[in-house]
């Protein structure tokens, strides 16, 4: 499916980048929802983390772990999230892994 992801990985819509592979890309989201809220985004367009084949799913985290130490998030922590489907609250049906820092997470989530 053609999603909003699609065309920022194709370029034809502009997102603040940080990293970027022929396999994977990492933008920062719109509407942040901490002060540090990065996208990881698979370039293939799985709807989900249930068509993603075990290599993409390792790729993904194998970037969380980069940019974590990259940006140097090692020490006030962070959050990954993945939001699935109608009630995991998922809005663009592209899989993507949320990386959020930079305040206190509440527990449970909203
Ligand atoms: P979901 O709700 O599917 O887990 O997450 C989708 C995320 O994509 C939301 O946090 C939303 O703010 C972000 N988003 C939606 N459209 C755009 C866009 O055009 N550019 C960027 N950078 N983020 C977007």
């Amino acid at each position: 499916m053609t999603t909003i992801f699609s065309k920022i990985i194709s370029g034809e819509i502009s997102a603040d980048i940080v990293y970027k592979t022929p396999k994977i890309i990492a933008f920062k989201d719109i509407f942040p929802q901490a002060p540090t809220h990065i996208l990881v985004v698979p370039a293939v367009p799985y709807e989900n983390i249930l068509e993603a084949d075990s290599d993409t799913i390792v790729e993904l985290f194998a970037v969380i772990k980069h940019l974590v130490s990259s940006l140097g998030l090692e020490k006030g922590g962070f959050r990954v999230v993945i939001n699935t489907g109608d009630e995991g609250g998922q809005t663009v049906p592209h899989l993507h892994l949320h990386l959020l820092a930079g305040r206190d997470m509440k527990w449970p989530p909203g």
